[in-house]
């Protein structure tokens, strides 16, 4: 096991640079997650640790040592993707053994090694079957498994889950989870899927248009969000965006005004008439019916009952000829508005986040 350094990392394509000034540092044995939208470049930052794609600038270190000139083969990590990858005419014991194999273990060890795995990812009874004779989450495992014979010291996985229907998804997620949690390997997971980058990781990466947007545990990056992509991407529903001016008595928003609290006002010292994006999330809207207490009047457009919560998409009307803003709502379930009902909503006012409308940095 090693830590992974990259030293400012670039990847450019033709004139087009995938990546630019990627610098981070897994210590030994943590999980780190590489999350952001489709084309950010994920999959190029871990192709080029694993040596499968050659950056442009920069150094990449695996424990000690810089590995810039390793040849894929020699740089001891071993990748596991998407679509697992398998050899299919070997047994699932031939691929779990087949990098030991390569490597000129002997037989005795493999398969010690190859028992060892197999019994720590329930795939024992399993060990004489063919890839097409496994489920997509067997697959996965036995995927793993292969990965984890080998002993890297580090492991780089791309969007391992991503082909698993939404339960399998979730105990393999959790079976991973565990896995780490017994190993210890540091390792480098690929995923646009945030509920994964939250749940996972030790720390998140997020990236956008090829570059870091944010590193830090997955509650800061939640609670802290340094900008609109990063307060955006991560949270399910997303955090709402409100378009602002700042008026005398707050933020007004299509003729109603949110107060700016004290705190708030001392830090941005916003000015009369500038704008501002207000970011807020779902679970920091109460809905108080019609009193004193509200903020903001909505209508009621869909109402989600899930058991444990129920989500509400309100429209708060705009004025003149603009557009409506929506926003999402998570509400107790006891609370259960009927679509077309005005409601009054009180914000949660110390949980305001204030954006710039066009650079997106977080005031
Ligand atoms: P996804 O989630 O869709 O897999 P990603 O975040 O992993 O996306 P990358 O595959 O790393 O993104 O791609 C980053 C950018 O680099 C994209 O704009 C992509 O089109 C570009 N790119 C990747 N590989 C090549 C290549 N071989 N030639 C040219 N452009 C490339």
């Amino acid at each position: 096991m090693a830590r992974v350094c990259l030293e400012n990392i670039a990847r450019r394509f033709d004139r087009t640079a995938a990546i630019e000034n990627i610098s981070f540092e897994v210590p030994d044995g943590e999980f780190w997650v590489l999350v952001g939208p489709s084309g950010c470049g994920k999959s190029t930052i871990l192709r080029t640790i694993a040596g499968l794609e050659t950056a442009t600038s920069g150094n990449i270190y695996i424990g000690k040592h810089c590995v810039n000139s390793v040849p894929a083969r020699e740089r001891d990590v071993a990748m596991v993707f998407q679509n697992y990858a398998l050899y299919p005419h070997m047994t699932v014991r031939e691929n779990l053994g087949f990098g030991l194999k390569m490597r000129k273990v002997d037989r005795a060890a493999i398969d010690a090694t190859v028992e060892g795995v197999a019994r720590s990812l329930d795939l024992d009874r399993l060990l004489d079957r063919k890839p097409k004779q496994l489920s997509g989450g067997q697959q996965q495992r036995v995927a793993l498994g292969r990965a984890i014979a080998r002993q890297p010291q580090a492991f780089l996985l791309d969007e391992p889950l991503s082909n698993l229907d939404a339960q399998l998804r979730d105990d393999t997620r959790a079976e991973l989870k565990q896995l780490h949690q017994r190993l210890g390997i540091t390792t480098i997971y690929v995923t646009h899927d945030q509920v994964e980058a939250m749940t996972l990781a030790d720390r998140i990466i997020v990236l956008e248009g090829g570059r870091i947007q944010q590193i830090g545990d997955p509650l800061t990056l939640y609670d802290r969000p340094k900008n609109r992509m990063v307060a955006t991407f991560l949270g399910s529903p997303p955090m709402n965006i409100l378009p602002a001016t700042y008026t005398p008595d707050g933020f007004t928003v299509a003729g109603q005004t949110i107060p700016c609290p004290e705190p708030l006002a001392v830090r941005i010292q916003p000015k009369l008439g500038c704008r501002f994006d207000l970011g807020i999330r779902p679970e920091h809207i109460a809905i108080v019916g019609d009193s004193e207490a509200a903020h903001l009047y909505a209508e009621a457009i869909v109402v989600e009952p899930l058991g444990r919560e129920t989500l509400v998409r309100v429209a708060v009307p705009g004025e003149n000829e603009e557009s409506p803003t929506i926003l999402n709502l998570q509400t107790t379930p006891n609370l259960q508005p009927r679509p077309g009902e005005k409601l009054g909503l009180q914000f949660k006012l110390d949980r305001l986040f204030v954006f710039d409308p066009v650079t997106g940095e977080g005031l």
